[in-house]
């Protein structure tokens, strides 16, 4: 009897540089690729009430499943897709296939490994197993110098243990080709995206096409920043907020995983090769590392990054949890026109470049001094490229009670505007409101907030 195995397709939405896939091609003579849609985050809402995927991630994840199902066709297999609990849909595929693994990443937050701890349980009342792989960071945790316990706390000192001494791996690469996938399955049908959310229809009011979901663009986007000598512009583009300004803007692709770390790191040092520019690729990579010590924080201390208290265990008791003020927050209605322009941008795009996500986050809790934990979920409901240990580590790192200590951070947002938005483009191009505001208006305001 021919062996098989299942690879469930998480948020490592492709086929290069993926472990699951490779490990199961190694082991099995067929695979059955699975993608699952969960009504537990689509059809859910967050613990402040805001729907847990908003329409842009909704839009975006859809765009990679359909671009996962057709690479998978191209190569001679398909995407076998459900609707449902994933320990239940997968479950069934398993008992009624006879497979004997079901391959897939190993995810460390908590609803994530709930979810792949009952589908492990219910595996082994038909005697099959998972088998875990890797492929979120850019190290694997075998090979960091230290166990997960033993991470630093401090981004310094992880930066420092990891980053002369841990080799990189190399990316694995994309099959061939793939077993064809029996013709008595079930393909399933990729869901409509307004069935992906729990947002109204949203109409987009700007071409907004830069970001589309999906393996392929994703190398795209990945070639054309390295390509476009972009690279050497990082370290002032960072903080920019005009579009064509800013920096990778890789984030969605990373998160939903269509491209992995490793195949950035890959791409930065093909161009440190090509034009022996170190700085900008250096400033990149530290980046990806930040990203790696979110994730490493989100192992270590496990669930407390989600509470109020966050990793340290410091409730800020100048917090309120005041929904009306927040909202004003949320909608961009603050009356700071820089807040609001970053926020009308992220309502509008699902995207917010890292110095605005700082600057509306810091305002939130060091100004407005409303709970952290709802601006987290907002993000949660927002972005596009949401990511639990990143979007929460950054948070907890704002309300200075992550790892990493930090004294709490405000902005000069008078200062912040003059330096980053000097002739007021950004707002007025974002926040309807102000466009007609002459600049000293602008900046009068600003100064306003301040006092
Ligand atoms: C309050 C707050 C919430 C955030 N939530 C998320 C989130 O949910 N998902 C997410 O991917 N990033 C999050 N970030 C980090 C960061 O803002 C974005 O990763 C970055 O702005 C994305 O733009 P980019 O791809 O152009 O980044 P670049 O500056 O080009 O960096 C390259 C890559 O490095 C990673 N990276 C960069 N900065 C950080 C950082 N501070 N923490 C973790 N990874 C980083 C991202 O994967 C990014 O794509 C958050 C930051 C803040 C302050």
């Amino acid at each position: 009897m021919k062996n098989r195995s299942i690879v469930w397709f998480r948020l490592d939405l492709r086929l290069e540089d993926n472990e699951a896939l490779t490990d199961a091609l190694q082991a099995s003579d067929e695979i059955l690729p699975v993608f699952v849609f969960d009504p537990r985050i689509t059809k859910a809402t967050t613990r402040f009430g805001f729907s847990r995927q908003g329409w842009h991630r909704a839009r975006f994840l859809s765009e990679c499943v359909h671009s996962l199902r057709k690479s998978l066709r191209a190569l001679g297999s398909d995407l076998i897709v459900r609707v449902g609990y994933p320990e239940q849909e997968i479950f069934k595929i398993a008992d009624q296939y006879k497979t004997s693994w079901v391959f897939c990443n190993r995810e460390r937050t908590r609803d994530e490994v709930r979810v792949q701890d009952a589908l492990e349980k219910e595996l082994w009342t038909i005697g099959q197993e998972m088998r875990f792989s890797r492929g979120k960071m850019l190290y694997y945790t075998q090979d960091l110098p230290f166990p997960i316990t033993h991470t630093p706390d401090h981004f310094n000192q992880f930066r420092k243990e990891v980053e002369r001494y841990v080799p990189i791996r190399t990316p694995l690469a994309t099959p061939d080709s793939l077993p064809p996938l029996m013709s008595d399955i079930d393909r399933g049908i990729i869901p409509e995206v307004e069935d992906l959310t729990l947002d109204s229809k949203y109409e987009p009011i700007r071409d907004d096409d830069f970001f589309v979901g999906g393996e392929q663009i994703g190398k795209e986007r990945l070639e054309a920043f390295v390509e476009e000598d972009s690279i050497r512009q990082y370290s002032a583009s960072r903080g920019a907020f005009l579009e064509k300004e800013m920096s990778s803007r890789l984030s969605p692709w990373l998160a939903h995983g269509c491209i992995s770390p490793k195949m950035v790191y890959q791409a930065l040092e093909q161009y440190k090769k090509r034009t022996r520019d170190e700085s900008g690729a250096y400033s990149i990579f530290i980046e990806l590392l930040w990203r790696d010590y979110f994730r490493l924080m989100g192992k270590k201390h496990g669930n407390s990054i989600f509470l109020l208290g966050g990793i340290r265990g410091t409730v800020r008791r100048d917090l309120q949890s005041d929904m009306k003020q927040f909202m004003h927050w949320a909608n961009g209605t603050t009356g700071v026109p820089l807040v609001d322009a970053c926020m009308q941008q992220l309502n509008q795009t699902g995207f917010l470049s890292g110095r605005a996500r700082e600057l509306v986050g810091t305002y939130l809790v060091n100004d407005m001094h409303l709970n952290w934990q709802m601006g987290a979920s907002y993000f949660e409901s927002r972005l596009l490229d949401y990511d639990p240990c990143s979007n929460y580590g950054n948070w907890n790192a704002i309300a200075g009670i992550g790892s990493d200590v930090r004294k709490e951070v405000t902005f000069n947002i008078a200062s912040q505007a003059k330096i980053l938005d000097p002739r007021g483009e950004f707002i007025k191009s974002w926040a309807s409101k102000y466009s007609d505001m002459p600049l000293s208006e602008i900046n009068r305001l600003h100064e306003l907030c301040q006092n």
